[in-house]
């Protein structure tokens, strides 16, 4: 017998509808390559993208088509998600900073038929305009003033696109399951993968994320949106705010400037942050050069990589930020688990807190998780097994796009293999050891890069650090700690490895460290692994 409740699709225009009649008047402010501070409300926004939809009508876009964003973190990228989906089409969200032969790629693969390119990216794509064949025209996302001059035969305005349209659109109906939106895995290793979400996992994704125990956004928020709407869809923070009210903040450009954060943070009163750890090293940095302080934060998510313990802790002591880490990745959309406290645990002291929080968290409701063995059998949740992590549920991807090769992603009980290893706790705390190729084996037994790169970023004198696993004639494979130190600050090698006594067990201690300027990263912000096995390939411990 079925329910007989109504069959409403979930569809990323009712968020939009719902924002606009509920919290008109709640302000999105922007930094953009033309203005350092655009400053509107949710009825504007509203209103443009009504205005966009009936301009890509004209443009003869029709649904399930693919748009290609090529943009910072700004309104006009926020219009185009609601825009694109809300009509019916795939907003595909690309990320600049992938090595161009990956943006030729991505975009060809998808056939995306139009672009929105940021200005700062025009350069990039008039590089690449001969490679990309089946692109019928490029808008630039800024206004007649700042166009810039373009060999691209059809370059349009964006703003000039929106002047001439009416702002009333009537926002198709469709199935839920429909496509909403394309992101493409950063892949380290062979072509990146599309993953394609539907409007009913973005709606299901975003309740999730408002949830108290999860980002816990509320109408009284200001939220800064530091994680790149090009990756993820910036963990679903542009459909969650809405959803409640949250006054949102977009860095633009500026993502990666802990000057410029800070003082956008201070102007706007941010209240809750979300970006993965790089980011917070450059703000922290800055506060403690310049002796800031950020006192309107109470929150700030962080995720994408491991967040060191010392991040938590410089941010929890001097700046009374209560740091909440989650894990998650392109195909889970991305949130999966994140830090929660439950009263099983007992009182924790601060320090316990502290560990905690440097964990990757407890499931949220809608991901189910689980750890299996090299034979695919469920491991214990006892805290010390450790095996492959999968995971299933309405916003986790079952395949992906139109991949050639036709590898299902999925194992024969239906799940899917993230490609991390992890333990989970009694309590159910996910720990991620390591990415599954990152592992470090050394005499039969595996150890963490994670938890080694983790302790050395601990140490006073070092900015990052990085592990990786390098030939050994005893013991197979042996971590190599390679780090990043502070300038003022002289560490040696000697001090540096008599850091892990007695924090790690004897056995994963590095046997040696390589000192580095600076460490590779990969477009979305992760160290770069791959980069530095190539970089050592040759390197012999003494
Ligand atoms: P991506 O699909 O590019 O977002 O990358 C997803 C991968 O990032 C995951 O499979 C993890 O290896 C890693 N990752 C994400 N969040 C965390 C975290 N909190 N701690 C450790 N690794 C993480």
């Amino acid at each position: 017998m079925h329910g007989l409740m109504m069959n409403t699709p979930l569809l990323i225009s009712s968020i939009m509808r719902f924002a606009d009649l509920n919290y008109p008047d709640r302000e999105i402010v922007s930094v953009t390559a033309d203005n350092p501070n655009h400053r509107y409300t949710y009825r504007d926004a509203f209103a443009r993208t009504r205005q966009l939809a009936n301009a890509l009508n004209k443009l003869g876009v029709k649904q399930g088509d693919r748009i290609g964003t090529l943009a910072w973190n700004d309104y006009r990228h926020f219009e185009l998600y609601y825009a694109v989906s809300g009509s019916g089409m795939v907003c595909h969200t690309i990320n600049p900073r992938l090595y161009p032969e990956q943006v030729t790629y991505i975009i060809n693969h998808a056939q995306d038929r139009f672009l929105f390119v940021d200005l700062l990216v025009m350069p990039l794509i008039e590089k690449l305009w001969p490679a990309l064949a089946g692109v019928e025209g490029v808008v630039v996302m800024t206004d007649e003033a700042h166009m810039p001059a373009s060999e691209i035969p059809n370059v349009m305005c964006y703003e000039t696109l929106l002047a001439s349209e009416s702002d009333q659109f009537d926002w198709p109906e469709f199935d839920e399951n429909t496509a909403s939106a394309l992101c493409y895995t950063s892949g380290t290793t062979g072509n990146p993968k599309g993953v394609l979400y539907s409007h009913r996992s973005a709606v299901l994704h975003a309740y999730a994320g408002c949830l108290p125990d999860v980002l816990a956004f509320s109408g009284q928020d200001c939220v800064l949106l530091v994680v790149p709407m090009f990756h993820v869809n910036g963990w679903g923070v542009p459909y969650s705010s809405p959803m409640v009210g949250a006054k949102m903040v977009m860095p633009g450009p500026k993502m990666a400037d802990g000057e410029a954060l800070c003082a956008l943070i201070n102007r706007e009163s941010v209240s809750i942050a979300s970006g993965v750890p790089t980011i917070w090293l450059a703000l922290l940095s800055y506060l403690e050069q310049s002796g800031a302080t950020i006192p309107s934060v109470n929150r700030v998510s962080v995720g994408g990589a491991a967040c060191p313990r010392s991040i938590i802790e410089t941010f929890d002591r001097k700046y009374n930020v209560s740091v909440h880490q989650g894990w998650g990745m392109t195909e889970t959309s991305p949130l999966g688990t994140i830090f929660k406290i439950k009263p099983a645990m007992g009182e924790l002291t601060q320090d316990q807190q502290y560990d905690l929080r440097a964990k990757q968290g407890c499931g949220v409701f809608g991901i189910e998780m689980r750890i299996t063995d090299e034979n695919d059998q469920p491991l214990p949740w006892d805290g010390v097994a450790f095996g492959a992590l999968k995971v299933r549920g309405p916003w986790v991807a079952s395949e992906y796009y139109k991949l050639e090769d036709g590898d299902n992603p999925l194992d024969a009980d239906g799940w899917f293999d993230t490609g991390d290893v992890a333990t989970i706790d009694p309590h159910g705390v996910m720990t991620i050891t390591d990415r599954s190729k990152d592992v470090i084996k050394s005499g039969g037994e595996w150890i963490s890069s994670i938890e080694l790169e983790n302790t050395a970023v601990g140490h006073p004198g070092v900015v990052e650090a990085a592990v990786i696993g390098r030939e050994h004639p005893k013991w197979t494979e042996r971590p190599l700690l390679i780090v990043v130190t502070k300038e003022q600050q002289a560490v040696s090698k000697d001090e540096l490895l008599a850091w892990f006594d007695g924090r790690v067990a004897s056995w994963w201690k590095p046997d040696d460290v390589a000192f580095v300027e600076a460490l590779p990263h990969t477009a979305t912000g992760k160290i770069d692994k791959l980069s530095l096995r190539k970089q050592f390939a040759d390197y012999k411990f003494p």
